[in-house]
């Protein structure tokens, strides 16, 4: 073997034990940050903190959640107040990905059309797709409001959104939320009230699953819809009370589930690997949840067999506040207007379920 032949062979060996070193380290391939996108005068506090901050703490997907807080060229009509400008987002692409980060953005589809009494761009711009209009006047009496997923013009525009907002994320998933869906085929409503719930909500997965399919993109979403909240004990908020749980029968498996629990860790992820699912955890403030949660996770990867065990994908931690409080609740910072208690309590589990998992390397 001439010299020049060795030195080719030895630096292939070399790549290929850097190779295996590199995939055995982390003890999960997803390791996920889920935050509210910034507001405006917030991008450089953000735009640092994922560079400084992701990389150390091992977080290698960041979900951040847009809805309308984006200026939507295709849609302006939709744009909601402290929205991000085409810049800011591109600022945030670029720290992603020089942090190693894949950037997944969030829009609420189907439910979370509101909050309080507040209406979000889509139903504000568009009152024609709400599921129960002239119904709850200033959202009171009501979780949420949800648009009508049968009314024929709204899927162009939330195609639209989606294409937008995925395109300048420069993403290959969407997290299309779904969950907490509290209004669904409404009695009053002409489209969907002598429809089953389960295949409603399931034929609206699949319609934002499939055209998210044919530009080569992921749908993530909640899982709570999916679970019966009932038989499992978990309530009509980690899980459906209100009939939808039976659609997990009846949609694609590519879809990743993002599981959340907040208060106690069922072993409901299990229950998604073993329908077909990829599936992550989400935990939020609550550090013996967390702990709960990974350590499921790593007990389904060590026991499982080679079918199940890759689908049990890793953690999503949430964080629920504003970005900026918890980045500076992440920080330390203490001073006005200092960041809340949600916002400490979700930095302290944050911290403390990424040092755990830095430790299983
Ligand atoms: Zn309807």
């Amino acid at each position: 073997m001439n010299k020049r032949l060795m030195r080719a062979v030895i630096l292939m060996a070399l790549c290929l034990v850097a190779a295996r070193v590199s995939f055995a380290a982390w003890p999960f391939p997803v390791r996920g940050l889920n935050l509210s996108a910034p507001k405006p005068d917030e991008v450089p506090l953000m735009v640092r903190f994922i560079r400084e901050a992701l990389p150390k703490e091992g977080v290698n997907v960041l979900v951040m959640e847009f809805d309308y807080r984006y200026q939507y060229a295709s849609h302006p009509e939709v744009v909601d107040t402290d929205a991000l400008s085409k810049a800011d987002v591109q600022a945030i692409v670029a720290a992603c990905r020089a942090a190693g980060v894949r950037l997944i953005p969030l829009i609420n589809l189907l439910g979370h059309q509101s909050w309080a009494a507040q209406t979000f761009g889509l139903l504000r711009a568009h009152p024609e797709f709400d599921e129960t209009p002239g119904k709850y006047a200033e959202n009171k009496g009501i979780y949420c409001r949800s648009y009508c997923p049968l009314h024929p013009d709204l899927h162009k525009i939330v195609f639209d959104l989606l294409d937008e907002l995925a395109s300048v994320c420069e993403a290959d998933a969407v997290h299309v939320g779904m969950d907490e869906v509290f209004i669904l085929a409404d009695p009053d409503c002409p489209r969907c009230k002598t429809r089953n719930r389960a295949e409603l909500f399931a034929q609206e997965m699949r319609t934002l699953h499939d055209h998210l399919a044919a530009t080569q993109r992921e749908m993530w979403m909640w899982g709570d819809r999916l679970i019966d909240g009932s038989v499992t004990g978990v309530g009509e908020w980690e899980g459906s009370q209100n009939g939808t749980a039976w659609a997990i029968n009846l949609v694609p498996r590519d879809i990743v589930i993002c599981d959340w629990h907040y208060d106690s860790s069922p072993a409901t992820a299990a229950y998604f690997a073993v329908q077909g699912f990829r599936v992550l955890y989400a935990p939020w403030r609550k550090t013996e949840v967390a702990m709960g949660e990974l350590d499921l996770m790593r007990s389904v990867r060590a026991h499982a067999d080679e079918t199940i065990a890759p689908r049990m994908l890793g953690v999503l931690q949430t964080t629920w506040v504003g970005a900026s409080d918890f980045i500076r609740a992440y920080y330390g910072e203490t001073a006005a207007p200092a960041p809340g208690v949600e916002a400490r309590e979700a930095a302290y589990t944050f911290k403390a379920l990424f040092n755990t998992i830095r430790a299983m390397q």
